[in-house]
């Protein structure tokens, strides 16, 4: 799955939004969030992310880490 980190809070500009062919990209209070199994890992959001937030889970940065498991974490209880 795709994950979206830290540069999208208090932003979510959700160009990503408009890109994502099966409409995973939900919005928080504060943040956007992937739903890790609705996501089809097109790549199509990554590009498209003004501060560059989205990144491939296995890609994330070392400080975006602990994101893998913040988008999960908003799906667990739906
Ligand atoms: Fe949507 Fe594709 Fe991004 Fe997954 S990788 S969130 S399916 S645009």
């Amino acid at each position: 799955t795709y994950v979206i980190s830290q540069g999208c809070i208090d932003l979510k500009d959700r160009a990503c939004v408009d890109e994502c062919p099966v409409d995973c990209i939900y919005e928080g209070p504060r943040m956007l969030y992937i739903h890790p199994d609705e996501c089809v890992d097109c790549g199509a959001c990554e590009p498209v992310c003004p501060v560059e937030a989205i990144a491939y889970e296995d890609d994330l940065p070392s400080e975006s880490a602990g994101y893998l498991a913040i988008n999960a974490e908003v799906f667990a209880d739906l």
